[in-house]
This record gives C-alpha cells, sequence and structure tokens, in this order.
C-alpha cells in the first residue's frame, strides 16, 4: 500500500507522523541521520548524556495532546519534571536575577533591580498574556495560506504594535536595562533578534508564565523516544539512516522519493521537515516550481547560528539548571551576531547543568552540561569554523572557569562542539542557521514559506521554516496546521 511520506525525524515531523497515523493515514517517516530527534539529538559518553538542542520545554499541553488524539496517556510515554527556577540570569557585575513563576518573589526580584518596574512589569504581562491569546492560542496552529488570512489577523496585529520589536515593546514598560534584557532575550531562543523581530514573541513570556518551564526524564532525548514509540504503537514506521535525496514529481504532483541508496518509494504525498531551502533547492530544484521557490527562499534573512558546546566534569557545580549569562554588551552584541561578518570578541552564554533536575544523566558525583553562544551564520559571516570552533571552545572554558565554574578545565572528562558548519552539514541548515527563516514581521505567517505548496499539489511542509516558527511548541503548532491540510486532502 502507498504511504504517506515525512521527511525528517525532528519534533515537527515526528508530531505530524503521530498525526497522521492516529487518523488512519498510514505513514513512512524517513531520517537521514542514525537517531530521530533532529536539532534534539543526544549524545553519549563516557556515561554522560549530553541533548545537543532544545532543554526548555514549555507549552506541555501541546505535546500531551499528541498522546491524548491517540489515545494513550502521557505518563505511560514521559515524565515531565518542572523546573525552578525558570532561569537564572547572571551578569558581569554580580548582579543576578532568577526568573520565577511566583508573582510576589517574580515582582521581589524585579523590585530589587528598580522599584518603578515592577509596575511597569505588571503591564507588560497583560500585554504579553494578549499576544499570546492572539498569537499563540488563536493562529499558532491556523496555516496562512492565503493573504486573506493575513488581512484577517491584521486589526489584532495594528492594535497590538506588532511592527514594534520586542525590545522596544518591552522598553515601553520597564525602565532598567538589565530588566529590558531579561524581559527581551526569549525571542533568542526561536532565532529572533529581539531588536528587529516583531513584539509578538513577548507571548513567549506570557507562554512560560501560563504552562511553567518542564525537563523530560531522562532528557529531552526520551522525549523524543517517547514520541517515536507512540508513533510505532500507533503502527506507523520510521527508517533511520535513509537520506532523500530527490522528489520525483509528474508534472505538479510528487510521485515517488529516492534515498541515497538509490531506492524508490511511491508515495500519495509528502510533507518534509527537513529545511526549506534543503526541501526546495536539493529535492526539488530539478523542478521549475522547486528551482523558482528555492531562488525566492535565498532572498530571505535566516536566523543566527550557534556554536555549542557540550562537556561532562567529573564535579556538579552550585548552579541553576538553565543560566543566562549575560556578556559585557547586549544591543552591540546581537547587532554583531546578526549583522557583521566577523566574530566578536565577548558573548553572551547560555549554559544548561540538566543534573540539577535530572542526576541520572553524568555518572554518580558528576556533571553533564553545555554552553551555547549565539554567533552569525555562514551567509553573515563566512568563517573557518575548523579553525574558530576550537579558539572559541578555548575561549568558552577560560570565561566559565573565570566566573562560573572554578576548576572546570582540571574536571574535565569528555567535551565536543557543534558548530555552523555542523548545523549546515549534518542537518543540512542552509547557511548553517540554527533556526531556519528568521522570524520577523515580513517573514512571518502568510510571508513565511506555507504549510502547503502552492504549486505541488501534495507537498507539504512541517517544522521550523513554515508557519508558525523555531522552538517546540512552534514545530508542533506547525504540525497540526500541516496535519489539517493533509488530512483534509487526503481522508476524502
Ligand atoms: C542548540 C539548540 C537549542 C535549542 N533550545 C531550545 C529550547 O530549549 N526550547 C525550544 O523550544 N526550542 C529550542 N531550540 C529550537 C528547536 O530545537 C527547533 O526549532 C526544533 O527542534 C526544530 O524542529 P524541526 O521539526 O523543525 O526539525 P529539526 O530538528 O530541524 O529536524 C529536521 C530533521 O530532518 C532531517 N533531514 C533533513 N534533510 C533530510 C533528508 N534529505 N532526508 C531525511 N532526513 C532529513 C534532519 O536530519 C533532522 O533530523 C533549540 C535549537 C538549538 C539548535
Amino acid at each position: 500500500m502507498t504511504k504517506t511520506i515525512i521527511i525528517g525525524a525532528g519534533f515537527g515531523g515526528l508530531a505530524l507522523a503521530i498525526r497522521l497515523q492516529a487518523q488512519g493515514i498510514d505513514t513512512l517517516l524517513l531520517e537521514q541521520r542514525d537517531k530521530p530527534g533532529g536539532r534534539a539529538y543526544v549524545y553519549q559518553e563516557e556515561g554522560f548524556t549530553f541533548d545537543a538542542g532544545p532543554t526548555v520545554i514549555t507549552d506541555p499541553s501541546a505535546i500531551e495532546a499528541l498522546f491524548t488524539l491517540a489515545g494513550k496517556r502521557m505518563e505511560d510515554y514521559v515524565e515531565l519534571l518542572p523546573v525552578t527556577p525558570f532561569y537564572r540570569l547572571c551578569w558581569e557585575t554580580g548582579e543576578v536575577f532568577d526568573y520565577d513563576n511566583v508573582q510576589d518573589k517574580l515582582e521581589a526580584q524585579i523590585a530589587r533591580f528598580n522599584p518603578r518596574d515592577v509596575e511597569g512589569y505588571r503591564k507588560f504581562h497583560t500585554y504579553s498574556r494578549e499576544v499570546f491569546k492572539e498569537g499563540y492560542l488563536k493562529l499558532g496552529t491556523v496555516p496562512f495560506l492565503s493573504f486573506r488570512d493575513m488581512l484577517r489577523a491584521g486589526p489584532q496585529l495594528t492594535r497590538l504594535q506588532a511592527w514594534r520589536s520586542v525590545y522596544s515593546m518591552v522598553s515601553r514598560f520597564i525602565e532598567n536595562e538589565q530588566l529590558r534584557q531579561a524581559f527581551s532575550f526569549h525571542s533568542l531562543l526561536v532565532g529572533g533578534n529581539p531588536f528587529a523581530t516583531s513584539s509578538i514573541y513577548t507571548l513567549i513570556h506570557a507562554l512560560e508564565r501560563e504552562w511553567g518551564v518542564w525537563f523530560a526524564r531522562g532528557g529531552t532525548g526520551a522525549l523524543v523516544q517517547g514520541l517515536v514509540k507512540l508513533y510505532q504503537d500507533l503502527g506507523g514506521e520510521i527508517r533511520l539512516n535513509a537520506e532523500v535525496t530527490r522528489l520525483i514529481a509528474d508534472d505538479n504532483r510528487i510521485r515517488a522519493v529516492e534515498l541515497k541508496n538509490g531506492e524508490t518509494i511511491q508515495t500519495a504525498a509528502v510533507a518534509s521537515n527537513a529545511d526549506v531551502v534543503h526541501t526546495y533547492e536539493k529535492l526539488l530544484g530539478h523542478h521549475p516550481a522547486g528551482a523558482a521557490r528555492a531562488a525566492s527562499l535565498k532572498r530571505k534573512r535566516m536566523s543566527n547560528s550557534l556554536f555549542v558546546l557540550y562537556f561532562g566534569l567529573n564535579k556538579q557545580h552550585d548552579l541553576a539548571h538553565h543560566t543566562v549569562c549575560f556578556g559585557p554588551r547586549y544591543k552591540a552584541l546581537i547587532d554583531d551576531i546578526f549583522n557583521k561578518n566577523t566574530l566578536a570578541e565577548d558573548f553572551s552564554l547560555y549554559l544548561h547543568a540538566p543534573c540539577v533536575t535530572d542526576p541520572s544523566l553524568a555518572p554518580p558525583g558528576c556533571g553533564s552540561y553545555y554552553v551555547l553562544a549565539p554567533v552569525p551564520h555562514l551567509g553573515t559571516a563566512d568563517l573557518d569554523w575548523n579553525t574558530e570552533g576550537p579558539r572559541l571552545r578555548d575561549r568558552i572554558f577560560d570565561y566559565l572557569e573565570q566566573h562560573y565554574m572554578p576548576g572546570l578545565r582540571s574536571q574535565l572528562v569528555t567535551h565536543r562542539i557543534f558548530t555552523p558548519f555542523d548545523f549546515r552539514d549534518q542537518l543540512g541548515a542552509h547557511l548553517g542557521s540554527a533556526f531556519s527563516i528568521e522570524p520577523i514581521l515580513r517573514q512571518s505567517a502568510w510571508f513565511r514559506p506555507h504549510n502547503r505548496d502552492s504549486k505541488i499539489e501534495n507537498l507539504y511542509l512541517v517544522g521550523a521554516g513554515t508557519h508558525p516558527g523555531a522552538g517546540i511548541p512552534g514545530v508542533i503548532g506547525s504540525a497540526k496546521a500541516t496535519a489539517g491540510l493533509m488530512l483534509e486532502a487526503l481522508s476524502g
């Protein structure tokens, strides 16, 4: 029987496969790597478990919905543990802000920085909740296929002043510069420059406060495994080490996919969770519609890349689960990352210490960590990461040892790095971008690549490059939007 094919087992591909399979559409999930998860890959080395990518799990209800619609219970597959504080924010000047969900505690922290900002924060939170309702609850899982859909959303976007940037909106409510950073950095978690990305992305604050911040027992990889098991329990088939190299089309319809090993598989429809530029340029570049779409996508702005350093120590440091280490510059550094063709001398870091929540991720008494620095993608700065990578690794180790983790180097058991070259070569990410198309207003909703291709009738997209965008809640939302379109077409 001809199956519907999903290319790529990232969170978006997996969520789509589950949704279709649960509705009786027979699917085949093809993943080029040896493990599922995509950006949520897992490294296991010398007894340490390193989640490669996402660690901040928000909107657990979107994940739970996948189990519920399949008639299963999430707790039979995966356990989510609450993370408190959500984040610890640290500055080089020694200030610390524990970003928490308890209103009194949060306000007390804000008052320490600037008492006048407590009232401003309350107003910001009200604004952020409004955006969350409009932008996430109402529009986050709706496919924007026509400009009419965009026009319909127009009045709300205007009322919420979506043309303003995240930072500019936060600054309307909050005076203190460090608090402005504390409430504007979130868009960086989905590849958005807080000084350029639409204020719609302030919704992340309300989303975190609504449902909390979570971590899967066993790491994000355990969540991926839970979703794979759910999919397989529904009868879905997944093939690893199965790279798709070409989509074979008859006129404007995909008939089959070709794998790297030369195998051809017939299909009723294809949804690509692979990078959107890769999908059109590499898999469909031989088709006029594919070539034209690839050319137009290459004119879009891509979001930044990341440098990630995973390391295991023979000691656990006294840290929060999630620490944001702000460097000496904020706006100027972000400007360098998004617009300059060099690597800045300074950096801001996100430090992950999962053993705080789940000690099983390292041998007894040891700690598993990763630290990431946002860096320019390869189109912004054409750097040779084979030489820059080890250099940046050493600079970051020195910095962490000096500011956060005394004795780090002498405690080092194992480490590895992931650079923009790896995003490009291992994930097929255009220009090594970590989050796909940059989430600015003129590249959002209808302006983003659509969940269904407008020319090739049975080609769909799912994941960070389509609506609504990157981040686990985003790509799971995209799966809902795409599944709705596919079910309409395939169930008939
Ligand atoms: C380091 C890092 C940290 C992050 N932290 C967070 C966080 O804490 N919280 C959060 O919500 N989000 C976070 N994100 C963002 C989030 O991880 C991503 O937006 C999301 O996981 C992307 O999912 P996706 O479905 O788009 O697919 P991806 O994860 O990009 O997966 C796509 C899959 O397609 C496969 N593929 C590509 N081409 C082919 C082909 N030709 N044939 C077969 N398979 C193919 C790839 O191998 C890959 O497995 C982070 C991202 C990174 C990089």
